[in-house]
């Protein structure tokens, strides 16, 4: 047995994997990783792969990578955490203050992954209404196909059937509107105009409902769970407009697509717009520790302050705002400002988008699509398990590739080179051979 085997095995007894039929992996196997490097991965035998997914979309700067890793190294023999009820720490101060800096929103409050940001802010929207004398608003609005967290509250506004269906008993009703995704559009019709018309929609749904509605939930630009559907960004202009018309929150769910993955910092400024919420995580620590964060305005803050203790957000998670995360998340900031990575990346993105010019024009590839870090296309196959196959196909070529569905993607670390990218070329065309 080599050492890949003997970790597999054991791990197949002891570790119940994430959104995994386990029965799958009595032929499928599991990828025991010794140790990471860049953009790479390197399992006990000593092979190698491109992690083109970012591991799940968190990671930016790479495994291991130095600066972080001396961040957090520093930090450690410091304070690695303490209860932020009632006591706070230059980390968790400093961040908040950056994150207000680069998003207007002044008022930071920390959970410790995605789903729980996004819990929070639904709370946060219906606790805001009802301090307000607003009770009447407890409706949440998301898009078709959106993807926000899978537990229960964040499970209630997601719309994707494989992960909720199952659960549908226990979860809120929410209401879902048209996708403004491109894919969607009717043959002729324009991005643009495509969104305008899902906006109109979105006027109607909230002109009839905007008494119980909360708050607009919505992935900003790219809906990735979706397969990486992206849209206009007249899109979010309208449906900020419609939210200040209709007294409703617009909650912008950036877990995924924050720190720079759009090709701005923010994907929502690519719409000149301001959120009344903003969920944070994945990218936020680099993709070392888990964190998350909702930023909030002054509006919403001031509705909590009073001298009754019911009127405060009574909301807590024991890692809440963790130091050791919290200096991760600086170390972060500190790369995107001195080595100026949103004007690199744009540069690099245009040229990774050449190489991939093969792809795009491939008769089994649909819907090429590009924004900033993220490349997607639909594959046309009949295989049923294409996705499977896929990712199979990939390992051996040493390409971490996780397929949603019909739907290939490249989310990588921005520390990929153009060799790595002319391999997740040469393994996605041999796929595509074979389809
Ligand atoms: C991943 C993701 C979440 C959930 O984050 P977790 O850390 O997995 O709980 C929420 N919203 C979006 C858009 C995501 O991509």
């Amino acid at each position: 047995m080599t050492e890949n085997e003997a970790w597999l095995t054991r791990s197949k007894q002891a570790v119940w994997h994430p959104c995994t039929q386990m029965k799958r992996h009595e032929t499928l196997p599991l990828v025991p990783i010794a140790r990471g490097e860049g953009p790479w991965l390197f399992d006990f035998d000593g092979n190698r792969y491109l992690d083109a997914v970012s591991s799940w979309w968190v990671n930016l700067f790479g495994h291991c990578n130095p600066r972080i890793n001396e961040a957090i190294k520093s930090q450690l023999d410091t304070l690695e955490h303490v209860i932020l009820a009632g006591f706070t720490q230059q980390p968790v101060v400093e961040l908040s203050e950056r994150l207000a800096k680069l998003t207007g929103l002044g008022h930071a409050f920390y959970g410790s992954d995605g789903a729980s940001a996004t819990e929070i802010a639904l709370k946060m929207s219906f606790h805001y209404w009802r301090n307000v004398g607003l009770s009447g608003k407890v409706g949440f609005v998301s898009l078709q196909n959106s993807y926000h967290g899978e537990t229960l509250g964040a499970l209630s506004v997601t719309d994707v059937a494989l992960f909720r269906d199952t659960y549908a008993p226990l979860l809120r009703q929410s209401h879902q509107v048209r996708s403004p995704d491109w894919r969607l559009a009717e043959p002729g019709e324009s991005k643009e105009a495509y969104a305008e018309r899902c906006a109109s929609e979105l006027a109607d749904y909230l002109a009839a409902h905007h008494h119980t509605t909360a708050a607009l939930i919505l992935e900003p630009l790219v809906q990735g769970a979706a397969g990486m559907g992206m849209y206009h960004p007249i899109y979010l202009q309208r449906a900020r407009a419609l939210c200040d018309q209709y007294n409703v929150h617009l909650i912008a769910d950036e877990i995924a697509v924050g720190f720079g993955r759009t090709g701005t910092m923010f994907a929502h400024e690519q719409a000149a717009i301001k959120p009344d919420f903003i969920c944070l995580s994945k990218g936020i620590t680099g993709g070392y520790l888990p964190l998350s964060v909702v930023l909030t305005t002054d509006t919403v803050y001031q509705a909590f302050y009073h001298d009754e203790v019911t009127r405060g957000f009574l909301h807590s998670h024991s890692y809440t705002g963790n130091a050791l995360a919290c200096r991760a998340a600086l170390a972060v900031l500190d790369i995107f400002e001195e080595e100026d990575v949103i004007a690199s990346n744009r540069i690099r993105a245009a040229w990774f988008t050449a190489l991939m010019e093969p792809i795009r024009r491939h008769s089994k590839v649909t819907h090429f699509r590009q924004l900033g870090m993220i490349w997607a296309m639909d594959v046309l196959t009949d295989q049923p398990d294409f996705a499977n196959r896929c990712f199979q196909q990939a390992l051996q070529q040493g390409v971490l590739l996780r397929p949603i569905g019909k739907s290939l993607y490249f989310m990588p670390p921005y520390v990929v080179d153009g060799e790595a990218v002319s391999l997740f070329v040469s393994t996605v065309l041999s796929i595509l051979d074979q389809v």
